[in-house]
């Protein structure tokens, strides 16, 4: 199963260029089975994701969130994947993110660790999220390389997402399982357990 794990649409991320279904209707003419809405310091309601899910049978759809952690050199951004609780947006302590999101069994994901200074500050900190974001069409090669590098040394796992934030992110860069992803706590499970594939639009089939 191909799945997006980062994913923005313009009903909660100003700087998404497309609605929830216009995304949704590019995911499943790629082929995508599952995703995760993850948007910026906002978080979807249970409802509004059973209204989509209802209107799109074909695709499995979770929400998420992307939450901006501040700190002395910027900031990061953590994907929470499955959370729809307000209460994440209201905490600025890494530490006491990744412990409630692991209470709920959330995979949580540290987006572009080296985009910009600071964006890594949590590894350094020694708070280490399930999973560090490898490719994606946001960053440069060499920054992925780095997040491939970096993951290594920590022993973590790596995943290819989409970031998107238009239809035209979508289908270069993404994760493959094939394993079931029924829940936010499966999909944790799974990677990490090294049991799914990074994949990306130019590699040979
Ligand atoms: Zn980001
Ligand atoms: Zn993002």
């Amino acid at each position: 199963m191909k799945l997006e794990l980062h994913l923005h649409t313009n009903r909660y991320s100003g700087c998404a260029m497309n609605t929830p279904e216009e995304m949704l209707a590019r995911l499943v003419e790629l082929d995508y089975q599952a995703v995760f809405l993850t948007e910026h310091d906002a978080v979807w309601s249970e409802r509004e994701i059973r209204d989509l899910q209802n209107a799109w049978p074909q695709i499995r759809i979770f929400p998420g969130l992307e939450l901006t952690l501040y700190n002395l050199k910027g900031f990061c951004h953590l994907l929470i994947l499955g959370a729809t609780e307000e209460e994440f947006l209201g905490m600025t302590d890494p530490g006491e993110v990744l412990l409630r999101a692991r209470e709920k069994n959330y995979p949580t994901i540290l987006a572009h660790p080296y985009r910009w200074e600071g964006a890594a500050d949590m590894l350094e900190k020694g708070h280490y999220p399930d999973a560090i974001e490898g490719s994606t069409p946001n960053v440069p090669p060499p920054q992925a390389v780095m997040a491939q590098a970096a993951a290594g040394e920590m022993n973590m796992p790596v995943v290819n997402s989409g970031d998107a934030h238009d239809v035209d992110f979508l289908g270069q860069y993404w994760i493959e399982t094939d394993q079931p992803v029924d829940t936010p706590a499966q999909l944790r499970q799974i990677l990490l357990e090294g049991r799914y594939q990074n994949r990306s639009a130019d590699e040979p089939n």
